[in-house]
């Protein structure tokens, strides 16, 4: 492990009854990068996601937080640990206004601020995302995208080293897409580390310094995003092999 080794996943394995969702991975995440995992759907990336995060427990392996295992800890020590996260299917608090909901992410976060303290911070995190004006809506009148924007600034709130960011850019249209990977980098220079889970290869190619496959819960290239994107084995597991 590098000095500047942030996370380090060694043999980590979960399985659903006879189902292996994830085999034996290995991985480690450098302070500041952007890391992207991609994969045919059903292997093993949002599971992968869930161990780091304590929703889902180990069957077996190791989860270090600059060199502390954090795999038996519960989800809101990990949370307070500063890994924040958002979900593949986005998850607000529905009855609560846009502004509460980040507020949640503040007052139950890793620096736990008091309610005067909330005010400034839950305007300059709804203005990152892009939802200043949208303060006094209920979160179940928000659009889809604007549901992930405020899933994005609740895990803001956390202060993240480390930011999990499942499909979070999923089903946006081409400039949302651009203004969102836009965001990404500036959350990215502003010191987070980040995970990417993602489908789109174009924002993969244009975030990520490295990025790792999954097939079968297994890792199977890493390397480049050109590197990895450009492998037989990469092609064959998204396109099944035509030969077998
Ligand atoms: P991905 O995010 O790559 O699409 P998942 O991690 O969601 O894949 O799922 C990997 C495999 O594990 C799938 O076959 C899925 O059906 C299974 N799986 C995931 N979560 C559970 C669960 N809680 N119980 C049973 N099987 C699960
Ligand atoms: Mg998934």
């Amino acid at each position: 492990m590098n000095e500047t080794t942030l996370l380090q996943v060694s043999g980590l394995k979960k399985a659903f009854g006879g189902l292996v969702a994830v085999n034996d991975i290995d991985f480690h995440i450098e302070a500041g990068e952007v890391l992207g995992v991609i994969g045919p759907n059903g292997s093993g990336k949002s599971t992968l996601l869930n161990l780091i995060t304590g929703e889902t427990k180990k069957d077996t392996g190791a989860v270090k937080l600059n060199g502390n295992d954090i795999s038996a800890m519960q989800p809101h020590q990990i949370c307070r640990n500063k890994i924040s996260r958002t979900f593949q299917l986005v998850r607000v608090l529905p009855t609560m206004t846009v502004e509460e909901n980040v507020m949640v992410g503040l007052l139950f976060g890793s620096e736990r601020k008091n309610f005067n303290e909330c005010r400034d911070e839950i305007a300059r995190l709804l203005s990152t995302v892009d939802l200043g004006e949208k303060s006094g809506f209920l979160a179940s009148q928000l659009t889809y995208i604007d549901k992930k924007r405020l899933e994005l600034a609740r895990a803001l709130a956390n202060q993240p080293i480390l930011l999990l960011l499942d499909e979070w850019l999923a089903g946006l249209n081409p400039s949302e897409l651009e203004e969102s990977i836009n965001l990404v980098k500036r959350l990215q220079e502003s010191g987070i580390t980040l995970v990417i889970v993602e489908h789109v290869m174009h924002a993969i190619r244009s975030l990520c310094d490295r990025v790792f496959v999954m097939n079968l819960g297994q890792k199977i290239v890493e390397g480049t995003p050109d590197y990895v994107l450009s492998h037989a084995d990469v092609v064959s597991a998204y396109l099944g092999d035509e030969s077998e």
